[in-house]
């Protein structure tokens, strides 16, 4: 039996070992994203149970990005079902960045992934609702379910977000002229691009995880977000391509189904254990945080959380 003492201290050395680690640079094609100070790091983990284990920076609230990726997924699958989800956007790695044009040419215009760009504004497209404002409203609502409280909107996130996205405008129409997108193609980038602007902390991040690790019941307020037969699924597409093409490595070296964002934030969730939430803005060339990933998978080797491992005790 673990006691709370040992994982309060796995989760201070695992923050005290990297917080000074230099290397990556904060993302800046969102200029809103090279203004956050490069130094703030925090570290959360939240167990099925409801004990919460921070430290250094947990409670600052930095944009979710890519992470909104797996909430709007969720609603899909709530909405529609897991065998519509896997025709009409996949459930396979691209194998290229986030925002790759060329994986969508060389797999027929299919996105492949909720947890890419491109199918993540499909995910978006599919959501259920009377209109852009609606489905707005049932993306934040999922959002703020999973963390257990509402999540707001960054005005000044946003606003940096939507007078830089063209790429993503691009991406948006590219699908709608193949018909892999379902709705009107700014609208939908509209909304993608609102769902990435919202504020959360590195606690909230992990309640997030460790309500995927309660098959969907968040684990502080015990409220049943998802039914538990769709977790499976989000954490099956979190494994092929959670940490984009560095999610093969992350299943190697770490061994947990895992989310970045390139607002510094990355989780890693062990079924029926609790999840590990780390923030911090410098990434890597591939866009997951240097420190977030060091420090996650430090807590995750330490409590022998591995889905892989064949637990000996
Ligand atoms: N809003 C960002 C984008 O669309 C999210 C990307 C990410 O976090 N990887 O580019």
């Amino acid at each position: 039996m673990v006691d709370a003492q040992h994982y309060a201290a796995v989760v201070k050395a695992s923050h005290d070992a990297s917080a000074s680690v230099q290397g990556g640079v904060n993302a800046s094609y969102i200029p809103y994203l090279a203004s956050v100070p490069a130094n703030l790091t925090g570290l959360t983990l939240v167990l099925s149970d409801g004990q919460v284990f921070s430290e250094g920076d947990s409670d600052y609230r930095f944009a979710i990005e890519s992470i909104s990726k797996v909430a709007t997924l969720a609603l899909a699958l709530e909405q529609h079902g897991p065998a519509e989800v896997r025709k009409k956007i996949g459930a396979d790695p691209t194998g290229m960045p986030f925002n790759s044009v060329t994986a969508l040419e060389l797999h027929d215009d299919r996105p492949q992934s909720p947890l890419v760009n491109a199918g993540a504004m499909a995910t978006v497209s599919l959501i259920q609702a009377d209109n852009a404002e609606d489905r707005w409203a049932r993306i934040l609502g999922m959002q703020s379910r999973l963390v257990g409280h509402p999540v707001e909107l960054s005005d000044e996130v946003n606003h940096s977000e939507q007078s830089t996205n063209f790429h993503n405008r691009a991406i948006a129409w590219l699908l709608y002229s193949a018909g892999t997108l379902y709705s009107d193609p700014m609208e939908t980038c509209d909304v993608y691009t609102r769902q990435c602007s919202t504020l959360i902390s590195c606690k909230d991040l992990a309640v997030f995880g460790a309500t995927l690790a309660s098959g969907g019941i968040n684990p502080l307020n015990s409220e049943r977000v998802l039914q538990s037969t769709n977790v499976p699924h989000i954490l099956a597409e979190m494994s092929m391509e959670g940490l984009y093409d560095t999610s093969g490595d992350w299943a190697y070296t770490v061994g947990l189904p895992g989310k970045s964002g390139v607002g510094g934030g990355v989780m890693a969730v062990m079924p029926g254990r609790g999840a590990i939430a780390g923030f911090s803005p410098p990434l890597d060339p591939i866009g997951n945080s240097v420190r977030g990933q060091q420090m996650v998978a430090a807590v995750a080797r330490a409590l022998g959380w591995n889905l892989y491992r064949v637990s000996e005790d």
